[in-house]
């Protein structure tokens, strides 16, 4: 694995932090923690990687790519995507141990907005524009570059086993209120006092429950809501690049992931709280025939080496479809700390919310793990 900066050992009592939330942004913050020997590291957390697919869980359902999301550069989102993809890239290099789980793809991009060629996309490996006669019917615009595709099972379970290899400890539990965590550590759950001193209450808690936030008791942020994506998955090894297809104002928006794996994620839809958890079968196939269009060579070459492929080229490949519930927020992450009461003679105690992703939780995963860390570290301070 690529070494996470770590600090030597202190002569300070280590400091009890407790991670709620196993998806991409609590795993990779927790990771990120265990590389300071001040912290011991508790992930608490309903679902867990390799646990059966759940609307409640909306990392195993991503794609997934890192495209920079369509803002300016000057944006404190920007920097999150800016670092995971430098985090991003150094894991992908052949010969690391964390190769399996990412593709390095040439990726397409067309816009149907010219404004819209956003200058991020700038900065990336191999960038060019694509000349106008190039274009797809009707884009205005596009671009090419090369970027990582992640196997998203694959890069949880990575996670997740570098943080139990590094030490983490980890205890299933729903929890209601964030309180029951601040007052009753880990010990209050089943199984949660063989935990031992882990069990305690914590000196902090950081809060990484995305779409739950909006639950969880002592937190139910409203500001949270759902964009729903539907996917489909088609096994297609012969396709080794990425496309996407931007015609927002229509809602639709059509790309193509191709996964390490053999695996292509054909998406997608994005629809603001429509909270429905299982596939719509018009949407998969609505899903199935913008991306057979926007990519013909979904369909196996022999095919193409004859005739125009159809739909039913592509069906027998068809292994999987799928929807997730992006958890975006009105305002972006929620990147801060928050004071609570600790009960008896405790003090005040941090919550670092690191929630609220939306579209983007793999590719600013790193970054707001930096930033959750930091405020983390400027929070003991004070206490
Ligand atoms: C179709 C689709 C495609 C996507 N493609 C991309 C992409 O290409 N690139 C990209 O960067 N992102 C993509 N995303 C977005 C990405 O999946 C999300 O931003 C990311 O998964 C959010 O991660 P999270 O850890 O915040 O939330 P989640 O993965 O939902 O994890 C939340 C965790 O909190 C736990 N939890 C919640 N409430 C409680 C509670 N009360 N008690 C205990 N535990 C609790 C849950 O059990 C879970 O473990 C896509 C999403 C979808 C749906």
């Amino acid at each position: 694995m690529v070494e996470i900066s770590s600090s030597t050992k202190s002569s300070t009592p280590r400091k009890h932090i407790i991670v709620l939330g196993a998806g991409v942004i609590g795993l990779t913050t927790a990771l990120k923690l265990t590389a300071r020997a001040e912290y011991d590291v508790l992930l608490l957390s309903e679902i867990l990687p390799g646990d059966p697919k759940s609307i409640r869980y909306t990392s195993q359902w991503a794609g997934a790519h890192h495209v920079y999301s369509q803002q300016d550069v000057s944006t404190k989102h920007h920097k999150l995507e800016e670092v995971t993809f430098e985090y991003m890239w150094k894991l992908s290099e052949p010969g690391t141990d964390a190769e399996e789980c990412f593709l390095r793809v040439p990726q397409t991009e067309y816009f149907f907005d010219s404004a819209a060629e956003s200058s991020p996309l700038r900065s990336m490996p191999d960038f060019k524009h694509i000349p106008e006669q190039s274009l797809v019917p009707g884009a205005k615009s596009g671009v090419t570059f090369t970027t990582v595709t992640i196997d998203t099972p694959i890069y949880l379970n990575y996670l997740y086993s570098h943080f139990l290899a590094k030490g983490g400890k980890v205890l299933r539990a729903s929890v209601q209120h964030i309180h029951q965590v601040i007052e009753g550590g880990a010990r209050i759950f089943a199984g949660g006092s063989l935990l031992g001193s882990a069990a305690d209450p914590p000196d902090a808690v950081i809060n990484c429950t995305g779409i739950g936030a909006r639950f969880l008791g002592g937190v139910e942020d409203k500001t949270v809501y759902p964009v729903r994506g539907q996917t489909v998955l088609v096994r297609a090894p012969w396709v080794r690049f990425g496309r996407t297809i931007y015609k927002d104002e229509t809602g639709a928006l059509t790309y193509i992931i191709p996964r390490r794996s053999s695996d292509v994620i054909v998406g997608g839809t994005r629809v603001a709280n429509d909270w429905f958890p299982k596939p719509r079968p018009e949407t998969t196939e609505d899903i199935l025939k913008r991306g057979l269009e926007l990519c013909p060579e979904l369909a196996p070459p022999e095919v193409r080496a004859e005739r125009t492929p159809t739909l039913d080229d592509i069906l027998p490949h068809v292994v999987g479809e799928g929807c997730g519930l992006r958890p975006a927020r009105e305002g972006g992450v929620r990147l801060e700390t928050e004071w609570t009461e600790g009960i008896g003679q405790r003090g005040m105690v941090p919550i670092i919310h690191n929630y609220g992703h939306g579209g983007s939780g793999f590719q600013s995963s790193w970054g707001s793990a930096n930033v959750a860390l930091e405020l983390l570290e400027e929070a003991l301070t004070q206490v």
